[in-house]
């Protein structure tokens, strides 16, 4: 559907907004769920200082921070700025994918996968651990709303449009990423990579297609990967005895999204490859005439 320009930016002002209250819950599923609480019990969230329950008022995604100057109302202790940044992610990230696919069944499928990604990549930041009930629940939930969209017609706007390409990327993404996994244990002589990291891609693999998840495995997530580990020991906060120590998910996580809009266009220009040619890549039986 083709929205207005106004009709765009007033639903960017409302993606934004929503995106701030979904990050919001976010932070709540990143703290409460590799500890094994429940996120609706308790349902309000306490200062961890002096335990008094933050009033709703002043538990407004990124607003309440800035009002309070990013302290408790009661006690004075400072919050952390990471939950407003998680918020702040979540608000650009929502705005970013309404502004580039509108208001298309897409969209939802886009949004819901951009909130676990945020989710995974904390808790593994935090952890880790990439938790199942976002790798194993995205390997099932992504691949059958793949299958449900195309087959109703509705997969205008999904990078990956077509249930087989979608199947083909979610075996190929978690296959080859086994495989790196398998090669660097024997290599390293321990366990390089953990399976979270293969669910992941068997999840994001469904919507990104096989060469997107390839370009993101070997080439986005360990360049990010790579720049990060040195930006931080530049500013040495951080000391890190090994690269493999440093969890792989955030990367992969970050590397899909970007390959999600932008895959195409880089490798193109690095292959220097015509426009729209990597819509060849996406179904190689394709190539032999199937
Ligand atoms: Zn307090």
């Amino acid at each position: 559907m083709e929205l207005m320009f106004f009709e765009r930016v007033f639903g960017a002002v409302v993606a934004f907004a929503a995106g701030a209250c979904v990050g919001s819950y976010l932070n709540v599923c990143i703290y409460r769920w590799p500890l094994g609480m429940s996120t609706g019990n308790p349902k309000r969230s306490i200062c961890f200082a002096c335990e008094t329950p933050i009033r709703w008022q002043d538990n407004l995604p990124i607003v309440s921070w800035l009002a309070l100057g990013g302290k408790c109302r009661s006690c004075g202790a400072p919050f952390s700025i990471r939950y407003s940044l998680v918020e702040l992610l979540t608000a650009l990230l929502f705005t970013h994918l309404f502004w580039t696919f509108g208001l298309v069944w897409a969209l939802g499928v886009y949004l819901l996968w951009t909130a676990m990604q945020i989710v995974g990549s904390f808790i593994d930041m935090d952890h880790t651990i990439l938790p199942d009930r976002i790798t194993l629940g995205g390997t099932v939930l992504f691949p059958v709303l793949v299958i449900a969209l195309d087959l109703s017609g509705r997969s205008e706007g999904l990078v990956v449009p077509g249930w087989p390409e979608a199947l083909f990327g979610a075996a190929f993404a978690s296959a080859f990423i086994y495989l790196i996994r398998f090669a660097g244990t024997l290599a390293f002589g321990r366990e390089a990579m953990g399976l979270g990291d293969v669910k992941l891609m068997a999840m994001n693999g469904a919507l990104l297609g096989w060469w997107r998840s390839f370009f993101v495995i070997m080439g986005l997530a360990p360049l990010l990967a790579l720049a990060t580990v040195l930006v931080l020991r530049l500013l040495s906060r951080f000391k890190i005895e090994r690269f493999t120590e440093v969890p792989f998910g955030p990367f992969l996580c970050l590397g899909s999204y970007l390959a999600l809009f932008w895959a195409d266009e880089m490798v193109e220009w690095w292959l220097a490859l015509p426009p729209g040619f990597t819509t060849r890549f996406e179904a190689p039986w394709r190539w032999f005439g199937w």
